[in-house]
């Protein structure tokens, strides 16, 4: 069997769909799994109207609403055509009165917490899943919908919950194979679990490439396919550099520097579930469904270029923690990390001297409370705006020099802090945010003028 996972704009309107029911139907004899995103822009539309729900406006959170099921309906009726859709009809409407009755809820009380910001943002996936579901049937796909809350266990980490895979093993077993075996075309969406009280849970932002990683590799699938926007991984983001191009095959881990460095097109943890159990993952266009994509495997062919491709991470924020009488003393480190674990920040890059620590966070987290905590150890200074790059490549472990030639090129910039990853497959530095496309664009048009074609398309 197969796991084919459809993004947000895959699934963004009825004429998407339809694409996305003869893509599966091509597919047939592979027996797929089909997991979907929400629709494109819902997630976000549902974050807002939870936000204002809590903040006690109850009237801009079921205007937003409106509108999400004037789409959801819309779409549907496309899709099903006037008897089927009349059918399924209540079943949106039900779905809909919860989501009312939760907005109402949350403006009474007017405080929004993660749990129920979980039991908001599931709606997306919910919808579209059952959406995608009823269309398939109507194309005589045997569509079957399948609820992701019976089927992912998590934690209860709400909003960035952990999957229990053994447990998820079992229920996927118990409830897909079943399927499998008769015929049927499991829908499932994507970024939604349950705890194990059977409370709504996600796995974060972009966390459906995720779900379907879990799926496949809980089934044992021959391959997952993540279909999306774009030709596959390319060599950076195309709206930041339009000249990228497609990478033919990557390997596992070059793959994962990428997505943690800010590649949007896979989430980071996608990977992983897949690196262990050897399924090969594919990348792929469902408005240019021919296209090879591209392949994730786990040794993959280096080529004659340095660098597979290069990613940005934005909203960053460098901390130094300076302590000069302490030159960093024996044990300094360790009580600084322990600040940044009481906090729960998670830190990407480090550079150390003889008496100062810097250390990069993601904007969003709680800076000033753990700069607080820090200042009880050392100096602190924090600055936010500032970018992570990160150039990626396997060759990169046996070619001397290659820093030199990256920095030449930006020489006129200021560079923050660099690394070279432990991996030894990454050149990661930081700079300031509003540089990104211009560097970008530079080390694009020094390293990826010229590609090996038995690497790139
Ligand atoms: P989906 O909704 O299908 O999950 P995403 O929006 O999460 O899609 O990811 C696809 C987008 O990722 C592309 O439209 C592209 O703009 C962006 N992107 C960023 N870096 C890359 C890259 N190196 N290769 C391909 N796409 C990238
Ligand atoms: N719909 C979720 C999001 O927008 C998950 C996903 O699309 O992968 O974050
Ligand atoms: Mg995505």
């Amino acid at each position: 069997m197969i796991v084919m996972k459809f993004g947000g704009t895959s699934v963004e309107d009825a004429k998407a769909i339809d694409r996305v029911a003869s893509i599966v139907k091509g597919r047939l004899p592979q027996k797929p799994v089909v997991v979907v995103s929400a629709m494109a822009r819902v997630t976000d539309t549902l974050l807002t109207m939870a936000k204002a729900a809590g903040a006690g406006e109850r009237k801009a959170a079921l205007k937003l609403c409106r509108s999400l099921q004037e789409r959801h309906y819309n779409t549907a009726s496309e899709l099903l055509g006037t008897a089927r859709f009349t059918e399924f009809h209540s079943e949106l409407g039900t779905d809909f009165e919860s989501l009312d009755e939760l907005l109402r809820g949350i403006s009474a009380v007017g405080e929004i917490t993660p749990r129920t910001t979980d039991h908001v943002a599931a709606f997306g996936e919910m919808l579209s899943s059952k959406i995608v579901a009823a269309a398939f049937a109507a194309r005589g796909l045997n569509g079957t919908h399948v609820d992701s809350r019976d089927v992912l266990v998590t934690d209860s980490a709400y909003m960035e919950a952990v999957p229990q895979y053994e447990e998820t093993n079992a229920k996927l077993q118990e409830r897909l194979q079943p399927l499998l075996d008769m015929g049927q075309v499991p829908v499932m969406g994507g970024f939604i679990g349950a705890n194990r009280a059977g409370i709504t849970t996600t796995i974060g932002r972009g966390g459906s490439d995720f779900s379907a990683a879990i799926f496949g590799a809980g089934l044992g699938a021959d391959r997952i396919e993540i279909w999306t926007d774009v030709d596959g991984i390319l060599t950076t983001d195309p709206r930041i550099c339009p000249e990228a191009r497609r990478i033919k095959v990557i390997s596992f881990d070059e793959a994962a520097e990428l997505a943690y460095f800010g590649a949007k097109v896979l989430h980071p943890a996608t990977v992983l579930p897949a690196i262990q159990k050897n399924i090969p993952v594919y990348v792929l266009n469902s408005r240019n469904p021919t296209c090879e994509g591209t392949r994730i495997t786990t040794r993959a062919p280096q080529g004659k270029n340095i660098f597979k491709a290069i990613a940005a991470k934005k909203r960053i924020t460098i901390v130094d923690v300076a302590a000069p009488r302490m030159l960093l003393a024996h044990g300094f480190l360790r009580s600084i990390f322990e600040a940044f674990d009481r906090h729960k920040v998670s830190v990407d890059v480090v550079s150390t001297s003889e008496v100062s620590v810097s250390l990069t966070v993601d904007s969003n987290q709680a800076i000033p409370a753990l700069a607080a905590d820090l200042a009880k150890l050392a100096d602190v200074k924090y600055e936010g705006r500032k970018a992570i790059v990160c150039l990626v490549g396997e060759s990169l472990r046996n070619t001397p020099g290659i820093a030199a030639l990256v920095f030449r090129e930006l020489a006129d910039k200021k560079i923050r802090m660099i690394s070279q990853g432990a991996s030894e497959i990454n050149l990661t530095f930081v700079i300031e945010e509003d540089e990104v496309p211009d560097v970008i664009r530079r080390l694009h048009k020094t390293f990826f003028s010229e590609l090996d074609p038995e690497v790139f398309a």
